[in-house]
């Protein structure tokens, strides 16, 4: 548990969060589509290893391991009653990875469903899915919650409506995921641009906002991106969590191929575009983290 408020920190520095978790897990062994959040209570030394590794490639906030953490999203695995355990369990491990100077980031994501008039669910019922999942989280420690992959402003809303209602004083962090249209522009699965997602989710009282995990942006993508939500977002600091560059399939597999040069390169030009959280989404890994930690906090690289 770190005693410093995690907005106090940022005001005075840029910082790292981790990167990605589901790729980790799998090499651990989670068969693709499985269940990962059993594993805060059945593998806890695996997803720990995880939180360690990235904790010490020089990453101050770390991610709980809940991702697919609501009633809904649960369900898909036949879990739907054991929101409140496997939450409770994901903020602990990470907690116990994070010590007393990291911070621990309560991971939120997209209920896999869509809101009503679109969907059937509706605005009050995954309100109450979100509240029972970052009750949890923050009943096992998290300093913070990160609503995440977004695409649906109205869902980010929501998300952060739960946090506050949980408890009024978290700070609560808003990510979209965004796609290059073809006029150039960049616009979330639901169509809403940049400035619209971002008024959204500040105004629901969300203190850091920003982007993870593009759809096929390239790292040059990214840095445009993160342009226009630096200026979207006005005093609100931005977090930019790119995937290990654009994907490219292999025999049937998802291949990321940025090398730890590029990704140190970038996380700097980042930076420099007024970027204040730094991190990685999809491909990443603590190889690629300790590089662009480095490269944050200006640490030169061994020869
Ligand atoms: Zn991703």
């Amino acid at each position: 548990m770190n005693t410093t408020p995690l907005l106090e920190e940022l005001a005075k520095r840029p910082l790292v969060c981790d990167g990605a978790m589901g790729t980790q897990l799998m090499a651990r062994g989670l068969a693709s589509g499985a269940c990962g959040m059993t594993w805060n209570l059945d593998r806890p030394g695996d997803v720990g290893g995880i939180h360690l590794a990235y904790r010490n490639a020089g990453c101050d906030l770390i991610t709980t391991n809940s991702f697919g953490g609501t009633r809904f999203a649960l369900e898909l695995h036949g879990h739907a009653g054991r929101v409140a355990e496997l939450n409770r369990a994901a903020a602990q491990v990470a907690g116990a990875a994070a010590g007393d100077q990291g911070w621990v980031l309560g991971d939120v994501g997209p209920f896999g469903g869509f809101l009503d008039p679109v969907g059937d669910t509706s605005a009050d019922e995954l309100r109450e899915a979100f509240q029972s999942q970052i009750a949890a989280l923050l009943a096992g420690g998290a300093d913070a919650i990160l609503v995440e992959t977004m695409s649906d402003p109205a869902e980010a809303v929501v998300g952060v409506e739960a946090a506050k209602a949980c408890n009024p004083n978290i700070p609560v962090i808003v990510t979209y995921s965004f796609q290059k249209t073809a006029p150039g522009e960049f616009r979330t699965m639901m169509g809403t641009g940049v400035a619209e997602a971002i008024q959204s989710a500040t105004a629901a009282g969300a203190q850091i906002v920003g982007t993870n995990c593009g759809t096929s942006l390239t790292l040059e993508d990214y840095l445009e991106l993160a342009r226009q939500l630096v200026a979207a977002a006005g005093k609100t600091p931005v977090i930019v969590q790119p995937n290990a560059g654009s994907p490219h399939m292999e025999n049937g597999k998802t291949i990321y191929k940025a090398t730890p040069e590029e990704m140190a390169a970038t996380a700097q030009r980042l930076l420099a575009a007024g970027v204040r959280i730094i991190g990685g989404c999809c491909g990443t890994t603590p190889a690629l983290l300790t590089a662009m930690s480095r490269s944050v906090k200006n640490i030169k690289t061994p020869a």
